[in-house]
């Protein structure tokens, strides 16, 4: 395969991780015969400094003409960057929302794994923690509470605030769709999230689910609600394989469901458009204040290019690839400095970079 993607490292770590994720690429490229083509390109912080806007739109056209973004992250110090002296729309994260909106990305999806040698990491009972889990939460991005109406306003002397909740059959077939699609690649489990003892915006989204289910024998689904899904996250996590949700419940569950991994640095992400295009990207942020060091954790950035050849390029072969050689050397002892425990080998970001694609 000859795969073209537009890689944006951005700013803090994200030059560093996104370096030893491309290692990994290259590493996945001589062995299984692919040509990765890297267009490099600028958002956030640094593309403020070279052109005075955190995405141009020439960066916008080139990211669209790629088969895929690969993302570090963006941003700085917030409270000490100068860039964010500047008006919100020209600050480093106006780039993130502007690529986002540009690339139509309406489903996000973020896994959430417990790797058996980082049992120690989660916050959970030890008997919960034991038994493991390996969960995608799939957040519809664009619609519903964060994007509907929204006014404040006097009535009656009294001053009323009125947030909208809308989503359209068209908004949740399609996130439906890719939710029952990714779970034919996983354990073919999809527990659709939402408030449908309350809301009608629910009850049209069980609706559609139901409809979109019948396309997919083979997947067992089944609905919970929002709050019982809350607790169940927290007490038996490894029931869940695909986890479908709206925009806001995706917000806080995906919180949840990363909170009980125990480390940032682990947890990768897509976002998905309609087509196969998908932006991946670390789940944390540009980590300032570690940046530079050579010390921050690529293995989150590595695990969302193995989801982008997944998801993008359906080279599942390649991406298990990957994700074994990440357990491998978990096994055998090498960690970062954020999921350091006694009696493992201390590695910094680079040689993180080389052990994985040594062993891919
Ligand atoms: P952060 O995720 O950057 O850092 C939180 C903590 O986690 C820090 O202690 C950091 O050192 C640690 N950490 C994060 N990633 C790590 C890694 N790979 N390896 C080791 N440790 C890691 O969150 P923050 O400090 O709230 O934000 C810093 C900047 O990042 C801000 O400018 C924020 O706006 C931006 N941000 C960007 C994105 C994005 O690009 N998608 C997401 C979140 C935050």
């Amino acid at each position: 395969m000859n795969a073209n993607i537009a890689v944006i490292k951005g700013d803090g770590i994200g030059p560093e991780v996104v370096t030893e994720a491309m290692k990994v690429l290259d590493a996945v490229g001589t062995k299984y015969g692919h040509t990765f083509n890297y267009e490099q390109l600028l958002m956030g912080g640094c593309s403020i400094d070279a052109y005075g806007d955190p995405l141009t739109d020439e960066t916008v056209a080139k990211a669209k003409a790629a088969d895929a973004v690969l993302l570090g992250s963006i941003g700085g110090n917030t409270s000490t960057s100068p860039w964010y002296k500047l008006p919100p729309n020209k600050r480093p994260e106006a780039g993130l929302l502007k690529i986002r909106k540009e690339l139509g990305l309406f489903a996000n999806l973020r896994p959430a794994l417990l790797y058996d040698q980082l049992k120690d990491a989660c916050p959970l009972k030890k008997e919960i923690a034991d038994r493991g889990f390996d969960m995608l939460i799939m957040r519809e991005l664009t619609g519903g509470l964060y994007f509907g109406e929204r006014k404040t306003e006097e009535i009656d002397g009294v001053m009323t605030a009125i947030d909208t909740l809308t989503y359209t059959e068209k908004e949740i077939r399609r996130i439906a769709i890719k939710a029952f699609d990714i779970a034919m690649k996983r354990r073919k489990k999809v527990t659709s999230v939402d408030k449908a003892n309350v809301l009608d915006s629910s009850r049209l989204w069980r609706k559609i689910v139901e409809e979109v289910a019948k396309d997919y024998p083979e997947v067992s689904y089944e609905h919970m609600l929002v709050d019982n899904a809350a607790m169940q996250l927290v007490k038996d996590p490894a029931q869940f394989d695909v986890v479908l949700t709206e925009n806001m419940f995706g917000d806080i569950l995906s919180d949840e469901a990363s909170m009980i991994t125990g480390s940032i640095g682990m947890l990768s992400s897509a976002s998905l458009n309609e087509t196969k295009f998908g932006l991946y990207e670390p789940s944390g942020g540009s980590a300032p204040d570690i940046a530079g060091q050579g010390i921050a954790n690529p293995i989150a950035t590595i695990l969302s290019a193995a989801m982008m050849l997944r998801f993008t390029f359906d080279l599942d072969k390649e991406a298990d690839a990957i994700e074994q050689a990440v357990k491998q050397v978990l096994v055998e002892g090498y960690r970062t400095g954020d999921i350091m425990s006694d009696g493992c080998k201390k590695v910094g970001t680079l040689k993180m970079g080389d052990l994985i694609a040594a062993r891919v």
